[in-house]
């Protein structure tokens, strides 16, 4: 069977393509439908892009190699075609855009873009040998327990990262890179809960606090969690992604407000209070009651001198924790890492080495922030795939 485009991936960035790679394009995937991670974001609302998603949000070894898709298949193109599917969208919260409905929306949309293509979708197909003579790819594939060969002009791969392998994650991506020769950033997990090998934030699990967590040179200004068996939360997720093994992360839980001027104005009106109820008026008690383990925090706010309050708010401000770990893969919401970018094309996501291979979404080393920004590199970079495979 000769088609003139294989997509191997029916996820956000494999569909998006298919909707723009002109015709005679198959997109196989060995789940059970298409979109999986589209219909599970969000919790179940997709966060499908931001409104303020520019370069500066995206990891990658090369901070430029994105301008070139996001630039040209922007947030507000994305937008356009949701609006145009009459998708009820609302902004949650810094520029985080979700449906009023449901992520299913966005499948059915995707699909619908596809019909109109003409392309078609092998669902429950696994994906066996790749080759290639110089101008042909040939693929083998398996489907309702017969395997065929499919030939393709163009092979695109999107199948994604390895986060979540009970989803269908499976890294073939780098494997079919490898083949090919290209070079591969080592993937690791991000978006991901930090975990503390003594389980010392066990009786904090379930308290969440405002904090900004900083790791490497980054920093993030949301909400921390602890959990049973380390920390969550936006601002841990985000800081994930910076993090790498053996590194301290430092925690500012006073970052709104000015707690050293607070505290001692208390130590005028309220001296006979004790310096834990105090905090715990700025702090969740459960946390206040923890770090009592870590400061010395006795007495009450009357007793305290500038040098303890100051040094008290230093440490509140600077919390400096070194993770075992993280999740892994099996809760991260994005791998890191990839298809190295000097091996692909900017403008065209095609291989330099290889004439017709191309590699798209979340399998190349570019990685988003938390807050619908994968979901639009998956949407950008699949256009610049399919564009230029239309234009071939
Ligand atoms: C729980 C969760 C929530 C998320 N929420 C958001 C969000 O709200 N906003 C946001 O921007 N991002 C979110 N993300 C990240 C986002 O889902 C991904 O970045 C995005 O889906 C990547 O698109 P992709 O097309 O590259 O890969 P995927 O969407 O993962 O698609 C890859 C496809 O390839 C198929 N595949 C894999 N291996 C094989 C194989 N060997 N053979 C055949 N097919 C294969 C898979 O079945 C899958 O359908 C979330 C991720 C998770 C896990």
């Amino acid at each position: 069977m000769d088609f003139e485009t294989l997509i191997i991936g029916a996820g956000a960035a494999g569909m998006m393509c298919a909707a723009h790679a002109g015709p005679g394009v198959l997109v196989v995937d060995h789940a059970k439908a298409p979109g999986e991670k589209i219909r599970i974001s969000g919790g179940g609302r997709c966060n499908f892009t931001n409104l303020y998603a520019s370069p500066q949000n995206f990891i990658s070894q090369n901070k430029h190699f994105c301008k070139s898709a996001l630039g040209r298949y922007t947030q507000w193109d994305f937008i356009a075609l949701v609006d145009q599917y009459q998708i009820a969208w609302h902004e949650k919260t810094l520029g985080q855009l979700f449906c009023d409905n449901s992520a299913k929306d966005i499948i059915a949309m995707l699909r619908a873009e596809m019909d109109k293509a003409g392309a078609q979708l092998w669902l429950q197909t696994d994906v066996g040998d790749v080759a290639h003579d110089g101008s042909k790819f040939t693929v083998a594939l398996t489907r309702e327990g017969r395997t065929r060969s499919v030939t393709a002009h163009n092979l695109v791969v999107a199948c994604g990262g390895k986060s979540i392998p009970k989803m269908g994650a499976t890294g073939l991506g780098y494997q079919i890179a490898a083949q090919f020769g290209l070079p591969i950033v080592t993937p690791r997990p991000g978006l991901v809960p930090l975990t503390f090998s003594d389980e010392k934030f066990k009786p904090l699990a379930g308290v969440g606090a405002p904090a900004c967590v900083a790791a490497g040179d980054s920093s993030f200004d949301e909400a921390i969690l602890f959990t049973h068996r380390g920390l969550s939360g936006p601002a841990v997720l985000q800081a994930s992604s910076y993090w790498h093994e053996g590194e301290t992360i430092s925690v500012n839980l006073i970052a709104t407000h000015d707690l050293l001027s607070e505290l001692k104005t208390h130590r005028q009106t309220d001296g006979r209070k004790a310096l834990t109820t105090v905090l715990a008026q700025y702090l969740p008690s459960r946390l206040v009651d923890f770090l009592k383990s870590e400061l010395p925090l006795d007495g009450n706010i009357a007793d305290q001198s500038d040098a303890k309050l100051e040094s008290l708010c230093q440490y509140l401000a600077d919390w400096q924790l070194t993770p075992a770990g993280s999740e892994g893969y099996r809760t991260a919401e994005v791998t890191l890492g990839g298809v190295d970018t000097d091996a692909v094309s900017s403008k065209t996501m095609a291989a330099k080495s290889v004439p017709g291979l191309y590699f798209i979404g979340e399998c190349v080393d570019v990685t988003g922030w938390l807050g619908g920004y994968n979901f639009q590199w998956a949407w950008s970079s699949g256009w610049a795939a399919g564009q230029a495979i239309a234009d071939r």
